[in-house]
């Protein structure tokens, strides 16, 4: 791949990122919370509970990019209010998406680290804004998106002064049907091949069903990923975005707890064999 001058890896060492007490590159690092913001006590329920289980940030969107212009919108300013207050009652930093270059620098007081959504990938006008920022960025990999387009997404943003990138891998649009996308394991140890970026993975997005969430975390995992995000909801059926992906509470603390041991396991295995 050319022109990948701060993204490709070759000569330099892993780059660590850090976010709150969290440091992607370093340990693996747990996102969750709702799809959507929906209410001050939504997402601190919430909050509450990822952050008992043992998550490292909470997200919840505020801006919401949706199919139908007619589907739920997000709550915008309102939503980022409640999405900071339960970062400071919880102690977890949080993230959340930014759509539009003219919210980058205001979303960016609400929330410790941005997240660039798939259908934005290639939206070179954000991607630049969010360059200038100070902000760590997460940035998913586009449905339609090759890694090379990818990875050049992450140089845009590096190339503005803005070196906290972390990728992740959301699922790819295939003609597979059973699943909503078809999420790229093969794409975690691709990346760490080419760049030094820390890259994680959406089992949510990635499959779009719950059952198969536990069993692509802990592949991610296997795979090298340096962490995962996934929705959480109080009461999924009721979710206004995301309803059939979102994990109960329960269900998240049986992952995390499922999720822990493997990354023991690895670092152990890791350990062992150097
Ligand atoms: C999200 O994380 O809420 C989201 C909209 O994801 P994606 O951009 O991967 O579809
Ligand atoms: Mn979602």
């Amino acid at each position: 791949m050319e022109n990948l001058k701060l993204v490709a890896g070759l000569g330099k060492e892993r780059s660590k990122i850090q976010v709150g007490n969290a440091v992607f590159g370093e340990n693996l690092v747990i996102i969750a919370g709702p799809c959507s913001v929906e209410s001050d006590d939504q997402i601190m329920e919430t909050a509450l509970a990822v952050k008992a289980a043992g998550a490292d940030i909470l997200r919840g969107g505020a801006f919401k990019p949706r199919t139908s212009p007619y589907a739920f919108q997000g709550l915008g300013l309102q939503g980022l209010k409640y999405l900071a207050k339960a970062g400071e009652a919880t102690g977890l930093p949080v993230i959340t998406e930014v759509l539009d270059t003219r919210d980058v620098s205001w979303v960016a007081e609400f929330a410790q680290m941005l997240q660039i959504g798939a259908r934005n990938m290639q939206n070179f006008s954000l991607l630049k804004e969010v360059g200038k920022c100070q902000r760590p960025v997460l940035l998913k990999r586009g449905m339609y998106s090759t890694l090379e387009e990818w990875l050049n997404c992450a140089e845009y943003i590096m190339n503005e002064g803005n070196p906290q990138v972390v990728l992740c891998e959301r699922g790819i649009r295939t003609f597979e049907t059973y699943t909503r996308n078809t999420l790229d394991l093969s794409a975690v140890p691709a990346v760490k091949e080419i760049s030094h970026l820390p890259v994680i993975t959406d089992p949510t997005h990635g499959t779009g069903k719950v059952s198969l969430i536990k069993p692509m975390c802990l592949a991610s995992v296997a795979a090298g990923a340096d962490g995962i995000t996934l929705e959480v909801h109080r009461n999924p059926p009721e979710a206004l975005s995301d309803k059939d992906q979102a994990l109960t509470h329960g269900e998240f603390d049986e992952i995390v707890k499922e999720v822990r041991l493997l990354e023991r396991y690895m670092k152990e295995k890791k350990d062992a064999l150097s």
